[in-house]
């Protein structure tokens, strides 16, 4: 008997430019679709004020729940795929406005530190837009530096952040 293992993982979810909540939903559905992926629940969706440039769209937000048997770079390639397929289209501007952004947030206790993929993310830490509908999901997760995930929230600016109902 083979036994692969499946490794709990988190996406985070952003898009500001087209219809964000439709694109939102659909890159929903297609990580469900990914081939070992299976797609555990959703976050809310949250309306935030954008991180760096300030001249662009607010974002919608979401963060995702799966199980996986992929590498964490295979999941990689499969969300720049979905990234694609939603008209992405990568400027030199970081952090400018875009149709899709997917985030591969953590994925087990699979570690990367290089340019092409960081797991944990680097960027988790003081972003309310990240870790609220994280917390959201799963409210007794453990960071990597073994803080309960309510310590970072507690540690962001919330005042901007807006959730919306219905998913
Ligand atoms: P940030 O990474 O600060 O949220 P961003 O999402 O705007 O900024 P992108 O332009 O989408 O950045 O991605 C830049 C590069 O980051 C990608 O080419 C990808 O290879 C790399 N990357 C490294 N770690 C990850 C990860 N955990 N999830 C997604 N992309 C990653
Ligand atoms: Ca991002
Ligand atoms: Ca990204």
């Amino acid at each position: 008997m083979v036994i692969t293992q499946q490794h709990t993982g988190f996406i985070g979810l952003g898009a500001n430019l087209g219809e964000p909540v439709t694109s939102i939903r659909s890159a929903l559905d297609q990580i469900a679709l990914i081939e070992g992926v299976e797609l555990i629940r959703s976050s809310s969706l949250y309306d935030s004020v954008p991180m760096g440039p300030s001249e662009q769209p607010n974002y919608i937000n979401a963060v995702c729940k799966i199980k996986a048997t992929l590498s964490g770079l295979d999941l990689l390639h499969a969300l720049q795929r979905i990234e694609n397929e939603h008209g992405r289209i990568r400027q030199g501007e970081h952090w400018g406005p875009r149709t899709l952004d997917l985030d591969l947030l953590i994925l087990g206790t699979q570690s990367y530190s290089t340019t092409e993929l960081t797991l944990p993310h680097y960027g988790m830490r003081g972003r309310e837009f990240v870790l609220v509908p994280l917390f959201e999901l799963q409210p007794d997760l453990l960071m990597h530096d073994s803080q309960p995930i309510a310590k970072w929230v507690a540690e962001c600016d919330v005042s901007q952040l807006r959730r919306i109902h219905p998913k």
